[in-house]
């Protein structure tokens, strides 16, 4: 399996990379984690990248395409789910190079298409443990004991871009800057369009479905 999984902030890239990860027993490589790890190490990728992520703005495109190079070449021969990247036409482009070297192409990109009052709602509702990465949500995904991660106990937090105005921002960035990365994989006969609005375990089926799984 070597895919990337694309949609707008909160269309479920990650909950649904995370899923997919454990069955198909590949690599989930999410730049916006390692972004976050990044940060809270203080380390120099990490003090570059805090303000635009912030204000839900697109982090340049040299820092993230160093790190899925760096990334995907840490996962060997195994399968990669790419979750988050690439969303720009030169990171789309930077990626396709990089693949080509080692000789691993792209299998299928899968975009889960959610409608904006929907990514609002998600979104602002959104919970994440800071810890493990695992995400929660106030209405949808209640964690067992208030404000707790029910994997690894570790503190909720409700990200800074996660709050009104990053969330509108991003849904903006999202428009004007990485939905035309679409075109570009549809030109490549690779897109896979899913339905990404209902039960997690549903939306599984129709990626697996999508992709001959
Ligand atoms: P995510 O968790 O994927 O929503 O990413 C959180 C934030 O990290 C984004 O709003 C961007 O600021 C930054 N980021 C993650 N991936 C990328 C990328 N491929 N290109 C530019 N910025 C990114």
């Amino acid at each position: 399996m070597r895919i990337v999984l694309f949609g707008p902030p909160g269309s479920g890239k990650g909950t649904q990379a995370s899923l997919l990860k454990d069955k198909y027993k590949a690599a989930h490589i999410s730049t916006g984690d390692t972004l976050r790890e990044a940060v809270a190490n203080q380390t120099e990728v990490g003090l570059r990248a805090k303000g635009y992520m912030e204000k839900g703005e697109l982090v340049p495109d040299e820092v993230v395409i160093a790190i899925a190079k760096d990334k995907l070449a840490s996962v060997g021969e195994s399968g990669f789910i790419l979750d988050g990247f690439p969303r720009t036409i030169a990171q789309a482009e930077a990626l396709d190079v990089a693949l080509a070297e080692i000789g691993r192409p792209l299998d299928s990109v899968v975009n889960l298409r959610v409608d904006d009052e929907e990514l609002v709602k998600r979104l602002s509702g959104r919970r994440v443990c800071p810890s493990c990465g695992e995400p929660y949500h106030v209405d949808t995904k209640v964690p067992k004991v208030e404000d707790k991660c029910d994997k690894c106990g570790g503190d909720l937090i409700h990200r800074a871009d996660d709050q009104a105005e990053a969330i509108r921002n991003r849904l903006k960035v999202y428009n004007n800057q990485t939905a035309p990365v679409l075109g570009y994989y549809d030109g490549k006969g690779i897109l896979k369009n899913i339905d990404a609005v209902g039960q997690i375990a549903e939306i599984q089926n129709r990626i697996a479905e999508a992709l001959g799984l």
